[in-house]
């Protein structure tokens, strides 16, 4: 696995975050700035920068990151909910280390419509 970036702060939050579900090199935690009643982030061990490259994971690891994110929905208790990626900071994405925002029951619908709108670019 190639070394993360220095200072990388999902790298961080895999070692020493307050992980809500942790298996197999993936963990989840809580966002910060949640934009739904439950808002969890799913964060694999391995650093890809961005989902764009996502093809640097195994195949059977890929597959174990979907398996783990919908995992973690059910250990949340959440039965339908919304999965998201932000691909670069023309769509928002603001942490370069690959993460999928899990996010279940009551939409905070400014905070939301603001995230979706927002870019970092
Ligand atoms: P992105 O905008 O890159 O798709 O998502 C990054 C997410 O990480 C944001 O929703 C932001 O609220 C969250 N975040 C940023 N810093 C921290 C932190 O230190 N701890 C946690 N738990 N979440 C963070
Ligand atoms: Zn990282």
């Amino acid at each position: 696995m190639p070394s993360p970036p220095e200072g990388c702060l999902f790298c961080k939050l895999v070692v020493d975050g307050d992980h809500v579900h942790a298996a197999d090199g993936f963990v989840a935690i809580r966002d910060i700035n949640p934009l739904a009643e439950t808002h969890l982030l799913v964060l694999p061990e391995r650093h890809v920068d961005t989902f764009r490259d996502v093809a640097a994971f195994p195949p059977d690891e890929a597959a174990r990151m979907l398996q783990f994110v919908a995992e973690t929905a059910q250990a949340a208790g959440l039965d339908d909910y919304r999965v998201l990626v932000n691909v670069g900071p023309g769509a928002g994405q603001t942490v370069f280390h690959l993460h999928w925002h899990v996010l279940g029951g009551r939409v905070d619908a400014e905070k939301a419509a603001g995230a979706l709108t927002e870019t970092a670019a």
